[in-house]
C-alpha cells in the first residue's frame, strides 16, 4: 500500500515504552513486525477501488498520529475510581463509535510483548466488525481496502475513548490497532470477549472472526465493577480443534496443525511471515471467509455444537 508499516507504528510503540510502568519479562511473546510486501498485481478494477478509496487507507497515519500525540499528553491522572455516571457515558461514546464487543484485563509482564512496555496495569478491548462483504470473495483487493478502513475505525477508537478518559481525570494512553504492544487476539480473550481461533484471529460472539481491535491502557482500579463478561466461550476451543477449516484452506499453509513454540516459551499458531505475505501480495482473507463464525450465528453453532456434544456423552 506504499507504507512502511513499521516506520509508521514505531512512534507510539517508543513511546508508549518510554512511559511504561509494566514491561515484559522472559516469558514473553516475541513481538511480530510487520512484513514489508507490496500487492504483486493490480488489475485496472483494482487500481479503480483503490482510488476511491485512498482516503480510508490514509486515514491510518493520521489516527497513528493522533494516537502518539494523545500517550503524550497524558499526564498525572487526577482519578482511579470511576462513577456510574461517566461509566454510562463511556458506554454511549462506544455505541456511537461503533464498538460491538468490549471488556477489561490486567496487564502482566508475561503479557506484554518482548522489549516493550505499557503504562498502567488494566487494558480495556474494543472490538468493531470487518464488512463480511469484503471477505466473500477474499483473496482481493476489497479485504485489503476493509481491513484498512478498520484499521483507521479501531484507531479512531482508541483515541476517543483516550481522549475522554483523560478529559475525566483518568490515566489513559492508547494504543492503535496498528502495532500492539501486546497480542490483541489474546487480549479480546482475557478480556472474555473473544476466543483466538486457530487462525489467530478473535472468535467474536458478534462479529465471529470479521473483527479488528484496539486497546486503551488506564488506571482505572474499579471497571471490573462495571463490565461483567460472563459468557464463557472456551467452547470454541473445542469446536476449532474438531473443525480445521481454516489450515485446510489457508494457500500459504501458514497456520499450524499444532501450535508450534518459536520463541522459546510462548506456543504460536501461525506463521505470522507468511500470512503477511498472503495478505499483502494478493489481499488473503480466506481464513475469515472460510471460519463458520464468520458467516454463521454465533448462538446457532452454540446450540448445534452442545446438542452435537451432549449426543457423544
Ligand atoms: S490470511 Fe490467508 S495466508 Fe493468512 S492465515 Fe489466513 S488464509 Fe492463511
Ligand atoms: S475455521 Fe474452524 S478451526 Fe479455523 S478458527 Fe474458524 S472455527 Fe476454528
Amino acid at each position: 500500500m506504499g507504507l512502511s508499516l513499521n516506520k509508521i507504528a514505531k512512534p507510539q510503540a517508543n513511546e508508549l515504552n518510554r512511559r511504561a510502568s509494566i514491561f515484559a519479562n522472559d516469558n514473553s511473546p516475541r513481538k511480530r513486525l510487520y512484513v514489508e510486501e507490496n500487492r504483486l498485481n493490480f488489475s485496472k478494477q483494482d487500481i479503480i477501488k483503490l482510488i476511491k478509496n485512498i482516503k480510508r487507507i490514509y486515514k491510518i497515519p493520521y489516527t497513528l498520529y493522533k494516537t502518539l500525540k494523545l500517550i503524550k499528553k497524558n499526564n498525572i491522572p487526577s482519578k482511579n475510581q470511576i462513577s456510574k455516571q461517566i461509566y454510562d457515558d463511556l458506554v454511549q461514546l462506544l455505541t456511537e463509535l461503533q464498538v460491538d464487543d468490549f471488556g477489561f484485563f490486567e496487564v502482566t509482564p508475561e503479557r506484554i510483548f518482548r522489549g516493550c512496555g505499557v503504562p498502567y496495569k488494566y487494558a480495556l478491548v474494543f472490538s468493531a466488525a470487518m464488512d463480511k462483504k469484503a471477505f466473500e470473495n477474499a483473496p482481493s483487493i476489497e479485504c485489503q481496502i476493509d481491513v484498512a478502513r478498520v484499521y483507521a475505525l479501531t484507531g479512531n477508537i482508541t483515541n476517543r475513548v483516550s481522549e475522554f478518559l483523560q478529559n475525566k481525570g483518568f490515566g489513559a494512553s492508547p494504543n492503535h490497532s496498528m502495532g500492539g504492544q501486546l497480542d490483541y487476539s489474546m487480549a479480546a480473550e482475557w478480556a472474555g470477549i473473544a476466543v483466538t481461533g486457530r487462525h489467530c484471529m478473535a472468535i467474536t460472539k458478534n462479529n465471529g472472526a470479521c473483527n479488528r481491535l484496539s486497546v486503551v491502557y488506564t488506571n482505572i482500579e474499579n471497571i471490573g465493577d462495571f463490565i461483567k463478561n460472563t459468557e464463557d466461550m472456551t467452547w470454541i476451543k473445542d469446536f476449532c480443534q474438531k473443525c480445521g477449516k481454516c489450515i485446510r484452506k489457508c494457500p500459504e499453509k501458514a497456520i499450524y496443525e499444532n501450535p508450534v513454540v518459536s520463541d522459546g516459551v510462548n506456543p504460536t499458531r501461525i506463521d505470522y511471515e507468511k500470512c503477511c505475505k498472503g495478505f499483502l501480495r494478493y489481499g488473503c482473507g480466506i481464513c475469515i471467509k472460510e471460519c463458520p463464525f464468520t458467516g454463521g450465528n454465533y448462538e446457532k453453532i452454540k446450540k448445534a455444537y452442545h446438542k452435537r456434544s451432549s449426543a457423544y456423552e
